[in-house]
């Protein structure tokens, strides 16, 4: 069974808190985020490849399409 792709993300700011809709890109990593309520530029966290996977509520499209997410 195919899995649909999930693009859109709520990502939350670790800095100030603030939710934010983002569209995600579907090849490829996103490797910082600018926060647009504080302003604060993110990294991902060491053990992620993109800031999706550290701070939204879904796992980036390209660990979606991976063997890393298989329970979503
Ligand atoms: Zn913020």
């Amino acid at each position: 069974m195919k899995k649909d792709i999930v693009i859109k993300a709520h990502i939350t700011c670790p800095g100030c808190g603030a939710e934010h809709e983002e569209i995600m890109p579907e090849d490829g990593y996103l490797c910082f985020w600018d926060c647009p309520t504080c302003n604060a530029r993110w990294m991902p966290k060491i053990s992620d490849s993109c800031v999706f996977c550290s701070y939204a509520d879904v796992p980036c499209p390209t660990d979606q399409k991976g063997a890393k997410y298989d329970i979503y």
